[in-house]
């Protein structure tokens, strides 16, 4: 059986180099067609040295220029695309049996959407083209018989305790609950009152996960659960009432599904990411991953308890915005995209994330998104909004 080729959306972050350790130990099984990144020139390049794709795409048109010469200057076969239409190229390739869709943000949703066209067995990580378009991307896998594989540690493990069966309601199933972990993460214990002064390298020292920088600061805020609330809605079809959250600090029980005759399932492992991968992209079978196996006795202990909402508003936030849905998840996104990233930039503090998403939901007119192109005005218009609330608020000073 020949390799199954494989395109890495944001091959440069962290899923993205989880993903490419877990094909470095199944070279039989997997081949590199497509690697892409951002910005990150050298590091592609490596990793063109490295895995020997036959595409390679910068979305930055200058960052691209500048690959295309180092690619040539080595004499490698690599072609070098770029833009958008480059990555929808390498999304969408007759060549491509698989795509990871680890790209970090809303800049996903366009090449997501474009191998969900295509057909394609879509490894889904960029969470964000779900809260953003749930309905129209769930349409368009079903239209075009592309198969969509959860990334996210936790609706993976849901996924594996559902035996991998989407296709009937989750009352057919006999389930009547999905329950998502949650770390916690760096501020579970900080008293409420030091959470202003937080600095961005705290927010971002994840206690069990090493990620990209802005899932870590959603990780803080727990607006990385909220979405992955909209997310677990929209891949499992269930209601906001069927999802929710418990805090369990040691990060080992990833999810738990909840059937009707008092069964329990949960899904164990050690947190990283390459076990969800590796689960993914060899589904149904097993291969291994690289990561060591859960030793309980040397755990000896798991914790669980509720989230305290007033430490974490963003989650409570994210439920609203799931329960309005139309535009208000889209806003979400949106605004905490700016928000994170003025955060990141010392522009506004760890407590301004919520109020600035809180009086944008506030402000939007809810009404139902028909096309990708309404999605993709509101994500520009909440976007700009958002800019301007941090000009003001920086304008005016930390
Ligand atoms: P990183 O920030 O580590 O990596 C993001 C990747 O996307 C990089 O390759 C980056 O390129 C690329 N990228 C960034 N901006 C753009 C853009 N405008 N256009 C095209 N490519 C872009 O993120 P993570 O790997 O942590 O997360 C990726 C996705 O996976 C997110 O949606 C996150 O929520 C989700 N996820 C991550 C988990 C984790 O453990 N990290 C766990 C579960 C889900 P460059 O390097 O050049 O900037």
């Amino acid at each position: 059986m020949s390799p199954q080729a494989v395109t890495i959306l944001g091959s440069t972050g962290s899923i993205g180099k989880s993903t490419l350790d877990v094909i470095k130990q199944h070279p039989q099984r997997f081949s590199v067609f497509a690697i892409t990144a951002n910005t990150q020139v050298e590091l592609l390049l490596e990793q063109i040295t490295l895995f020997s794709p036959r595409y390679a795409v910068m979305a930055s048109t200058r960052c691209a220029e500048q690959l295309d010469k180092n690619v040539r200057e080595l004499g490698l076969e690599t072609q070098v695309l770029a833009g958008a239409d480059g990555l929808a190229t390498v999304s969408s390739h007759d060549a491509v049996d698989v795509v990871m869709a680890a790209i970090v943000g809303a800049a996903g949703l366009l090449p997501t959407l474009a191998a969900a066209k295509a057909g394609k067995k879509i490894l889904l990580a960029n969470k964000e083209a779900l809260v953003m378009a749930g309905q129209l991307f769930m349409d368009t896998v079903r239209d075009h018989d592309a198969e969509l594989l959860p990334i996210d540690s936790e609706h993976n493990a849901v996924f594996q305790c559902i035996h991998g069966s989407r296709s009937d309601s989750l009352s057919d199933l006999g389930i009547n609950k999905i329950t998502l972990t949650a770390s916690g993460g760096p501020f579970r214990q900080t008293p409420i009152a030091q959470l202003r002064d937080v600095t961005p390298e705290m927010a971002c020292a994840h206690p069990n996960w090493s990620m990209g920088r802005k899932i870590s600061v959603d990780s803080a805020s727990m607006l990385n659960k909220g979405l992955e609330l909209i997310e677990a809605c929209w891949l499992f079809s269930a209601s906001p009432e069927q999802v929710d959250t418990v805090i369990h600090p040691q990060s080992i029980v990833h999810a738990l599904v909840s059937y009707i005759d008092g069964s329990v399932l949960a899904h164990l492992g050690n947190p990283d990411m390459r076990v969800p991968i590796a689960a993914a992209m060899s589904w149904p079978k097993r291969i291994t991953s690289g990561v060591k196996s859960l030793d309980l006795v040397e755990l000896a202990q798991l914790d669980f308890s509720k989230p305290d909402l007033e430490r974490f508003p963003c989650l409570q936030l994210s439920m609203d915005a799931m329960t309005a849905g139309g535009v208000a998840t889209v806003v979400l996104n949106a605004a905490n995209e700016v928000a994170v990233e003025a955060f990141l930039q010392k522009k506004i503090r760890f407590t301004d994330i919520p109020i600035l998403l809180e009086e944008l939901l506030g402000k939007s007119v809810n009404k139902n998104l028909a096309s990708i192109g309404a999605v993709l005005e509101q994500d520009q218009l909440a976007r700009a909004a958002a800019q301007q609330w941090v000009f003001d608020r920086s304008g005016a000073g930390l």
